[in-house]
């Protein structure tokens, strides 16, 4: 179904079409400090959708762990279940920084809502479109670009997470047309709802990164489980469990990209996907200050407010900063990805940068509502348990911190020869 906001939103991307040409490559500095009208649009489309319809039901869907079914499909009509899918395909047809913004205005009205939004446009549809055949894209992309189906991404085992090139699911050859699938995958967002999944699985552990590919999964299958719906300190309305695979069979043409590709696959995902959680840890970080600064200027402390009090003040300016400063990482990172430059160092910065904001700002919030931050009638409590996984998944604060040196070191040898 399309919106009248998605019509919206599309006409003013049309408009604007050149901007997706030039502006990420020669207009970087000013884009960073102005968005575009058409990334404005969407700005203000996203945010008026998430104080509208997130922001009062988030606390219920935390409380009950419930899966926003029917938000998932409005956010669908919106578009934004397919943000950087070609309109060809039937997407949206925007670009990496969209998707960053989006992923922020949807993730500070619900961060639950945020991680099943990047899951799947990032981590389920992304390889496929990049990585896909004709066949696989109208099978696996097409129906699930409206927000009806979601995908899955299942990369991590319980034995290796940060290390995953270790994978031990296997793959092996059943007979001319399939192959057999044995092993389990761990903490799978979207696992419970998902109708296909993108997973990871080795020919030969012992070529250890090399034995690696990549196949898509109709859900259900046979010979695929699905393990217990993890208890979470957050984003706890999305789902979390083992994929479970036990002598399952799939069709041979479900091999996503070549042979052994897998595990390149895997990274480069990776790469666009900590955009969109540096987006979610962003909005994150805005709800929790805007909760902040909102009570500190109704509370009176000593016949005074909140606000008037340095120490507070202080808190809020350390908000503020870090929070525009890792914003300016983010969309420099998703300006980087659009106009087709290398990111993966500044995608590790954003996420690393962002997702400290975000536990720093939440945080803080708790701080300067005392005891009000601590109980869950407040948003507070829940945006600091929230914020708390934006440093683990999708690569841990130590990860990023490894591939920002990595790519550092490497950026200077090369200069230096
Ligand atoms: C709610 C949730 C949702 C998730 N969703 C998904 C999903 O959809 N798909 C998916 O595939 N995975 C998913 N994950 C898994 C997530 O990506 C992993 O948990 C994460 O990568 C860390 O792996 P691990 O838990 O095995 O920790 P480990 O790799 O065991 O790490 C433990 C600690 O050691 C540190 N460490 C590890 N290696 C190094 C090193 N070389 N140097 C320094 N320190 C190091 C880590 O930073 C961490 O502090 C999810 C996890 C959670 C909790």
């Amino acid at each position: 179904m399309f919106t009248r906001q998605n019509h919206l939103i599309n006409l003013f991307i049309r408009r604007t079409n050149a901007f997706k040409q030039c502006a990420m490559s020669t207009n970087i500095g000013s884009s960073l400090f102005t968005l575009s009208e058409s990334h404005e649009m969407l700005r203000k489309t996203c945010h008026d959708f998430a104080d509208r319809e997130l922001k009062p039901i988030a606390s219920e869907l935390d409380k009950t762990h419930r899966y926003p079914t029917e938000i998932i499909k409005k956010i669908g009509d919106l578009g934004l279940m397919c943000v950087e899918v070609n309109e060809s395909l039937g997407g949206s047809g925007l670009d990496a920084l969209a998707y960053a913004i989006a992923m922020e205005e949807i993730s500070r009205g619900c961060a639950s809502t945020g991680v099943v939004m990047s899951a799947h446009n990032s981590l389920y549809i992304g390889p496929i479109v990049k990585y896909g055949n004709e066949q696989q894209i109208e099978q696996f992309v097409k129906p699930f670009l409206h927000g009806d189906r979601v995908g899955c991404f299942a990369l991590s085992e319980p034995g290796n997470g940060s290390d995953a090139g270790a994978a031990s699911t296997t793959v092996k050859e059943h007979d001319s047309s399939n192959f057999v699938i044995n092993g389990t995958k761990s903490w799978i967002t979207n696992g419970y709802e998902s109708e296909a999944a993108v997973i990871f699985a080795t020919t030969d552990k012992s070529l250890k990164h090399k034995g690696i590919s990549a196949f898509i999964v109709k859900k259900p299958t046979e010979g695929l489980s699905l393990g217990k719906r993890e208890d979470k300190l957050g984003i706890k309305a999305s789902s979390t469990c083992n994929l479970i695979f036990d002598d399952c069979i799939i069709p041979k043409e479900n091999l996503l990209g070549k042979k052994g590709d897998g595990f390149k696959i895997a990274m480069t995902t990776l790469d666009s996907g900590r955009i969109g959680i540096a987006g979610q840890a962003l909005g994150i970080a805005q709800a929790s200050l805007e909760c902040a600064i909102d009570y500190a200027q109704k509370r009176q402390v000593f016949g005074k407010q909140l606000t008037q009090m340095q120490t507070i003040q202080m808190k809020l300016a350390d908000m503020e900063m870090r929070l525009q400063s890792a914003r300016l990482l983010t969309w420099k990172a998703a300006a980087l990805k659009s106009s087709g430059q290398p990111f993966t160092k500044f995608a590790a910065m954003a996420k690393l940068a962002a997702s400290e904001c975000a536990t720093f700002n939440a945080h803080q919030a708790i701080q300067i509502l005392g005891g009000m931050g601590y109980v869950s009638d407040m948003p507070a409590e829940r945006h600091y348990r929230d914020a708390r996984i934006t440093e683990i998944y999708e690569g841990t604060s130590e990860i990023q911190r490894l591939v920002i040196a990595g790519n550092l070191i490497k950026e200077y040898s090369e200069t230096n020869v």
